[in-house]
């Protein structure tokens, strides 16, 4: 039987890179998160209900914007607390998780998770809101072009030449086309 070799397709990657180095810790990415997801939309602001968070690493002294990523129904085990100049830090503050362990990426009012949805939007933006507002270039947006292999879907007169070719043979099937062709 001949095979259907898989044809190349491509999808299109979209990734918001984080530039720690240029994190100021200013929030505007919360404040305008939380304004796009508002209802209505930009009723208010309310960071609680951002899908990102910036949070102050002490022990670098840098920034880290987190955004929401997948809610999970259990917390995991064996996480590491630590404590920096008389503060004490869990390992899930650099955790980006909606999970039972904390309050974070949960709206407030609710307690539904929330994930960060790269703004969508009818019509799309541009670009993603906490992108657009980051005027020091922390957060930055690229789309990048992916290959995904995917199996060609056999056309209906493939199957069917297929299954004439089983009961009569390739050598007649052929033979009949061609002289069905050089009769037309
Ligand atoms: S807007 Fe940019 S610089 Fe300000 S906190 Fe968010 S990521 Fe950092
Ligand atoms: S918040 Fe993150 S690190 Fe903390 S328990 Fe949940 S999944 Fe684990
Ligand atoms: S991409 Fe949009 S939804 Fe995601 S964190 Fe940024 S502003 Fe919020």
């Amino acid at each position: 039987m001949p095979t259907v070799k898989p044809k190349k397709k491509t999808r299109i990657v979209k990734e918001i890179n984080v530039d720690l180095d240029k994190c100021i810790g200013c929030r505007a990415c919360e404040v305008a998160c939380s304004a796009f997801h508002a209802i209505p939309q930009y009723s208010s602001t309310n960071p609680a209900r951002s899908r990102i968070r910036v949070i102050f690493d002490a022990s670098n002294d840098v920034y880290l914007p987190i955004r929401a990523g997948d809610y999970t129904p259990a917390e995991c085990t064996g996480r590491h607390t630590y404590t920096i100049n008389g503060k004490e830090y869990k390992e899930c503050s650099f955790c980006g998780v909606s999970c039972p362990a904390r309050d974070y990426f949960k709206e407030p009012d609710s307690g539904l998770p929330l994930k960060c949805d790269m703004c969508e939007s009818d019509p799309p933006l541009a670009e993603p809101l906490c992108v657009q507002v980051c005027t020091c270039d922390a957060l930055t947006y690229s789309e990048r072009e992916e290959e995904v292999e995917e199996e060609v879907k056999r056309e209906e007169i493939e199957i069917g030449l297929e299954s004439m070719a089983n009961k009569h043979g390739w050598q007649t099937l052929m033979d009949t086309v061609a002289r069905m062709a050089k009769k037309s």
